[in-house]
Formats: C-alpha cells, sequence, structure tokens
C-alpha cells in the first residue's frame, strides 16, 4: 500500500459498537429482539415528536437551519444561558470529537477515568494526545486522584457524571472543590448525557458551573431520556469563548431537520419524560430488590441502567441472554469483566430480563454442583 494512515492511528482501534437487533435476530434465530445494551429508551418517544416529524416530511429537500435556531431559544430559555452558549452535536458523539479537535494537540494528556464512556480515548488518540486513565474509587470517578495526576501537560479531563457503565455520581460540593484547585487552562468536560436521570438532591447545578468556570463544558444528548438516539443530537452549554472555538471546527450543517423538529417536540412534553423517568425509577427499585433477594452484587445507579455482578461468568451470561432474545451489554467490553450492564426497560420487559436470569443462574448453579460432585 503506497498511502499511511496518520501515524497516531495506528494505534487506535475502531469503536465497538453493540449488535444490532437485527444482527442478532439473524445469529440467535430469534423472531423478536429486547435490546437492553446500549441506554436506549424503551418507552419509546413523545407523541408530539412523531407528529413533528410527520409535518416536517415535505422539508426534506432542503437544508435544515445550521444554527438549530428554534431549538437553541427552547434551550437557551430552559436553561436561562444566552443562545451563544449553546453547540449543538450529531449526538454527544460528535461534540467529545470536537473538543478533542478544538483542544487537544501533538504532546498533550488528557484525563479519563477508567471505566467510563470509551469515546473520550479514541478522541485523545486521534487528536494526537495521550490518555491516560484514573481507575474509579469505590466505581466512582475519583476526583481526588485525577487531581493528583494532573501534570502541566494535561490539556482535557473528561467527567462522566452519571458515569456510564457504573451509574454512580458525584455531587456539587465535590465537583466545585475539584475545579477549585486545578489549573484553569485545563478544559474540563462534563458529561451529563443521564442528566435527566440524575438531576436534583446533590447532584451538581453544572449550568451554575459553566457560569463560573469558564473552563467546563456541559455535555447533553437527547439519546437516553427523550428517546431520539437513532436521530443523532446532543448539546453542549459553556463559555461563549469556549463554544465559539468549537463552532470553527463543527460541520456547518451538522444537525438534520428530523432531529431538530424531534428534539424541540420532545421539550414540549414534559409528561412523557415525567412517565419515563417514573418508570425508569420503579424498574431500577425492582432491578435492586431483586438483586437484593438473589444475593447479586449492584452499583446504586442514578441513571437508567444498572451494573450488577451475578458471581457467574459474566460472558456466558449475556450469551444465554442472547439465545433468550436478549441484548444486555457484559462488562468485559468496559474492563469490569465479572459484571453485567443492563438498561432499564418497562415493567414486563425488566420482569422479563430477571426471570431469564433466574433461570441462567439456576442451570449455572446446577451444572457447578454437579461437576463438584463429580471430582
Ligand atoms: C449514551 C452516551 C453518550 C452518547 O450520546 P449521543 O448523544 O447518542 O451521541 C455520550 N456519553 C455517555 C456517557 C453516554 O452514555
Amino acid at each position: 500500500m503506497l498511502y499511511k494512515q496518520r501515524e497516531k492511528l495506528e494505534k487506535v482501534s475502531t469503536y465497538q459498537q453493540a449488535k444490532t437487533i437485527e444482527q442478532i435476530k439473524q445469529e440467535y434465530k430469534q423472531e423478536k429482539v429486547l435490546k437492553l445494551a446500549g441506554n436506549e429508551n424503551t418507552m419509546g418517544v413523545s407523541p408530539l415528536v412523531k407528529e413533528a416529524i410527520k409535518s416536517a416530511e415535505n422539508e426534506l429537500f432542503l437544508y435544515p437551519d445550521a444554527k438549530c435556531q428554534l431549538l437553541r431559544e427552547a434551550l437557551s430559555n430552559l436553561y436561562n444561558v444566552q443562545e451563544n452558549q449553546l453547540i449543538f452535536g450529531n449526538g454527544s458523539f460528535e461534540l467529545i470529537t470536537l473538543i478533542g479537535q478544538t483542544f487537544i494537540e501533538e504532546g498533550d494528556v488528557s484525563l479519563i477515568p477508567s471505566p467510563s464512556f470509551g469515546w473520550y480515548k479514541n478522541v485523545t488518540l486521534t487528536s494526537g494526545g495521550t490518555p491516560l486513565f484514573i481507575p474509579l474509587a469505590h466505581h466512582k470517578v475519583a476526583l481526588l486522584d485525577i487531581k493528583e495526576a494532573i501534570t502541566p501537560r494535561t490539556k482535557v479531563i473528561w467527567l462522566c457524571n452519571p458515569n456510564n457503565p457504573t451509574g454512580t455520581h458525584f455531587s456539587h460540593e465535590e465537583l466545585e472543590n475539584f475545579l477549585n484547585n486545578i489549573r484553569k487552562d485545563i478544559v474540563v468536560v462534563l458529561d451529563e448525557a443521564y442528566y435527566e436521570y440524575a438531576a436534583g438532591g446533590d447532584y451538581p447545578n453544572s449550568v451554575d458551573i459553566i457560569q463560573k468556570y469558564s473552563n467546563v463544558i456541559i455535555l447533553r444528548t437527547f439519546s437516553k431520556v427523550y428517546g431520539l438516539a437513532s436521530l443523532r443530537i446532543g448539546y453542549g452549554i459553556g463559555n461563549q469563548e469556549m463554544i465559539s472555538m468549537l463552532d470553527k471546527v463543527r460541520i456547518p450543517v451538522n444537525i438534520n431537520k428530523l432531529a431538530q423538529v424531534a428534539a424541540y417536540a420532545s421539550l414540549q412534553d414534559e409528561e412523557f419524560k415525567r412517565n419515563c423517568l417514573e418508570n425508569n425509577a420503579e424498574g431500577l427499585a425492582f432491578y435492586e430488590q431483586q438483586c437484593r433477594e438473589e444475593g447479586w452484587e449492584y452499583i446504586p445507579s442514578k441513571t437508567n441502567f444498572i451494573t450488577m455482578n451475578v458471581h457467574y461468568d459474566a460472558k456466558k451470561v449475556v450469551e444465554e441472554l442472547l439465545k433468550r432474545g436478549i441484548s444486555i451489554r457484559p462488562g468485559a467490553d468496559f474492563g469490569m469483566d465479572d459484571w453485567i450492564r443492563i438498561t432499564i426497560g418497562r415493567e414486563a420487559e425488566n420482569q422479563f430480563v430477571v426471570r431469564s436470569l433466574k433461570e441462567i443462574i439456576r442451570k449455572f448453579k446446577h451444572n457447578r454442583s454437579v461437576e463438584d460432585a463429580s471430582i
């Protein structure tokens, strides 16, 4: 081959996506597949979103508004921030990429909690930087250890709050303590993909934070509680200067029309959102209760997923669930080999998962005791 990729890319591997429903149907000969591997909202979308998409169908030949003006105004009012403090991305994935392209260069180090969201690493590497992983402490982002790891070369710190894949969060007070004790030329990313599930209590009021600390940016998404994962839209909130820097590398028309109208409509339906949050809280409580009854270890979660350790080979458990048409995330995907991560679904879906898990574990237990007896 005569052409070569940039040297930095040699270390980068392609991001691993969960299997699609179609793939699982074919591979496991299933007619129906319940996908609980990507923290999507199985409640679907608000009816207002469907109407909005229908009414946009005659405008598909037009380029969409590059500024997402209607949505921009709505979020600006909702969070009481200036319109130029907002930036939209093709999912938060794109915003994370923009942050890498804008701030990270050769020789820069980015600090990443581990395990956490996988894209921070890819973006750091493709931008020419070096990722440094800071292990979680008791499944929580270890802010004190991250602070200790800072060197003059530290450029970006990625903080996922609540953290995916553990579901734990850090408080407003912990965050302020951290920010008060680090250099102001380090860009701090607050990835709040699960914000709507976690808000309240001691969870950070991060909009106040970005008004006070110009080196901090918030990332949120319409993919989780609003159910718009397929349309790809997320947004960032930050200081105006930071936002205008990111805007230089953003593709001019990066948010499609359907995503814009759907996101706008989803903000109008408080009732749908409330139902989803209620369903999620009940689902989490159900899983936690079942875990306690069965003696399965779990990490209390502020999100729409629960991460648990059922004390049997997690990979095999995932495989057995697939044979029953249920797709969840094996912890091995993020370095927690013994664990599984399950997206909370609707009541009947959660019951189906727990029933299946119990069956699988019972079978494993039986096999293990048969093996033990034959030794
Ligand atoms: C789901 C998720 C995202 C991706 O969101 P999109 O807006 O769909 O790109 C980003 N960060 C975390 C932590 C997530 O869990």
